[in-house]
């Protein structure tokens, strides 16, 4: 059987870069290191943070003295003060520069008195963190809710960086209809920008598609989805979700990889499908 790899697949640059400097506290032996939400959403990942003696807070509260990471999805500023006035902790800003684009341009947006409309996922927190840079700014994901929303003189929209640019623009173009002046930052990433092709590229030339990534992963969610409208697709985190039946008839299996996968989760899996045999396929 023939394993073709999506390039690029696994750890986008922010997600290297956020995981790189947690790596290098470590190293440092910097004191009781946090990560504010989840680093990356890949509990794989997580768990070999924590083996290191990282910690995982979801709240203010639990927030300790030591050393705290924002992670590469970033926050509002309300949540960077809260953070920032706690006693005897250094504050790490790992956010993605990409984030950190998408969060300036809501600000401005803002600041021009542009009813910012963020097309992202409601509950994201990389979609909440950006909101909190713009008062009154909404999150929609959808046509619909796009539809759904009254008319106003001045629409801005920032765009959450992991997003189909395809579904963006059927947003965008029912927003036309909503305000007489429309100004549009496309913040989608380079690397969503790489890696939604390259998956459907490989998709195209294989039987079946496996796509690696966290369950929680919007992402690698979107790469699935993306993949399945070309061929069969299964989304699995790790190798022992693989079973011997999806690969019957297979002579060529594309591999993609969440933006939060790690290389040894997909390493695992290549393996996995090359030893058909060993335990992993189930
Ligand atoms: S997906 Fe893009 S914006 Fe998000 S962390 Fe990776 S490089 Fe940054």
């Amino acid at each position: 059987m023939e394993i073709l790899i999506a390039e690029p697949s696994g750890f986008c640059f922010g997600v290297k870069r956020s995981i790189d400097m947690v790596e290098k506290a470590i190293a440092e032996k910097k004191p009781n290191i946090q990560i504010f939400g989840p680093i990356v959403h890949n509990p794989q990942q997580i768990k070999a943070l924590e083996d290191k003696g990282v910690k995982m807070v979801n709240s203010i509260e639990e927030i300790q003295p030591g050393t705290v990471f924002i992670r590469a999805h970033g926050i509002s500023p309300k949540v960077f003060q809260q953070l920032k006035s706690k006693q005897e902790v250094e504050l790490i800003d790992a956010t993605c520069p990409f984030v950190k684009v998408e969060q300036e341009n809501a600000k401005k947006l803002s600041e021009e008195s542009y009813q910012v409309i963020i097309i992202g996922e409601k509950n994201h927190p990389e979609a909440l963190g950006a909101q909190g840079f713009a008062e009154g700014s909404i999150i929609i994901g959808t046509v619909e809710e796009a539809r759904a929303l009254k008319e106003v003189p001045k629409i801005g929209v920032v765009v959450q960086t992991t997003l189909e640019p395809e579904a963006v623009d059927k947003i965008v173009a029912e927003l036309y209809h909503k305000a007489k002046e429309i100004r549009v930052y496309n913040t989608i990433c380079q690397s969503t920008k790489m890696r939604q092709p390259a998956a459907r590229n490989i998709a195209e030339k294989a039987d079946l598609m496996i796509v690696v990534g966290g369950k929680n992963s919007g992402n690698t969610r979107r790469l699935a989805e993306v993949c399945s409208r070309i061929k069969p697709t299964h989304h699995i985190e790790t190798a022992v979700e693989l079973k011997k039946e999806w690969f019957k008839g297979v002579s060529k299996v594309g591999i993609s990889a969440g933006a939060s996968t790690p290389d040894f989760i997909i390493n695992e899996v290549v393996n996995a499908i090359k030893n058909m045999d060993s335990d992993h396929v189930k």
